[in-house]
């Protein structure tokens, strides 16, 4: 069926992103609960138009681990986005309510997200782009699926033009600039696994208070949408302030991701980008609290060079995903807890 905004009742916000906020309403006509995207798009008609036919894609993704699509339309100045309701929510709010994740739970997981992104990539040459918790997400039948991915090359520019397109998942040669690949989907895969097994952002109380700036230059490319080139266009601050500092927080759309306390001190995100791309990968620690086929599985996720890293292929037929695949966890007794 054709979607109409005068056809869906908002019932609730469910979050806020960078570039909108999504809400939880029904589909009048068919009572269908559904999550509606709303997306500010400083943009042409001709490019709205564009990005509507680009998002057409979504309709013919389908698998058990990607959210479904209901269909998008043009409400100026905004492009709704509506898709499958997930009734327990992302997974950063998951772990933000319950604590660190149960590992075998975060290993059920990785096995949907490794499913999701070579479904993506084998059928549709699909490149997810944003992987994070906040873009898995869990229902109380126990399905985890991956939403949110990089279908409309025009809908990504506008984005960028307008956001500061970076986050704290990216890889190390995607801050330099490079090409987006699959490997850099599973870079983000690999801290994600370990913020949620933590149940905290990996890298939030692993820089120093000395850490230097003068070869921040080094590692700039030429601004480019989402690369660190157009952060710095931005002059965002530097200098780690103290964490009770406000003052990087006055503008919440800016600041959302730039600054990480931890250890008393806040990392700005240029620190942050800095330290992914010069310092040792982060693993999943403190050694022997997790099994040791998990912390191989994250060690191939993590490989600084993309050309070593592995694919998701590959990370499918890894022991830790091999054993999830064989002893399934009830994840919807679990969803049931919380
Ligand atoms: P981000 O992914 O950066 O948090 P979004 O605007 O994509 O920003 O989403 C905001 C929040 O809305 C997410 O964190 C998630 O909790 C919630 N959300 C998004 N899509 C859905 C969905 N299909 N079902 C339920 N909740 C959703
Ligand atoms: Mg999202």
């Amino acid at each position: 069926f054709d979607l109409r905004n005068e056809d869906l009742k908002d019932l609730r916000e469910l979050g806020q992103g960078n570039g909108g906020s999504v809400k939880m309403a029904e589909h009048m006509p068919t009572g269908t609960i559904m999550a509606k995207k709303i997306v500010l798009i400083d943009a042409k008609p001709s490019v709205r138009k564009q990005i509507l036919r680009e998002l057409h894609i979504m309709h013919d993704c389908n698998s058990r681990y990607i959210v479904s699509f209901h269909g998008a339309y043009l409400a100026d100045p905004n492009i709704c986005i509506c898709m499958e309701y997930m009734d327990k929510g992302s997974l950063d709010g998951i772990y933000k309510k319950i604590g660190a994740i149960d590992i075998d739970i975060v290993a059920q997981v990785a096995l949907s997200v490794l499913e999701g992104l070579t479904y993506l990539y084998d059928v549709h040459r699909i490149i997810h782009r944003d992987i994070k918790p906040s873009n898995i997400l869990c229902n109380s039948k126990g399905e985890i699926k991956i939403c949110d991915f990089g279908v409309s090359g025009e809908l990504i520019n506008s984005i960028a033009d307008t956001f500061v397109g970076t986050s704290t998942y990216m890889s190390p040669e995607r801050i330099q600039g490079a090409q987006y690949t699959v490997k850099s989907d599973v870079w983000s895969l690999g801290i994600s696994l370990i913020e949620m097994a933590l149940g905290r952002f990996p890298f939030s109380e692993s820089v120093s208070d000395d850490s230097d700036l003068s070869d921040l230059e080094g590692t700039l490319s030429p601004a480019r949408p989402g690369s660190m080139g157009s952060i710095a266009a931005l002059s965002l601050p530097v200098r780690k302030k103290p964490a009770k500092d406000a003052s990087a927080k006055k503008d919440k759309r800016k600041s959302k991701g730039v600054s990480l306390q931890g250890g008393g001190m806040t990392m700005s995100i240029l620190e942050l980008l800095q330290h992914i791309v010069n310092e040792p990968a982060p693993k999943l620690t403190p050694e022997g609290r997790f099994p040791v086929e998990a912390e191989t599985f994250v060690d191939g996720c993590l490989l600084k060079d993309p050309d070593a890293r592995k694919t998701p292929k590959e990370l499918l037929n890894f022991p830790w995903i091999e054993r999830a695949k064989a002893t399934p966890v009830d994840v919807e007794a679990w969803a049931s807890t919380f």
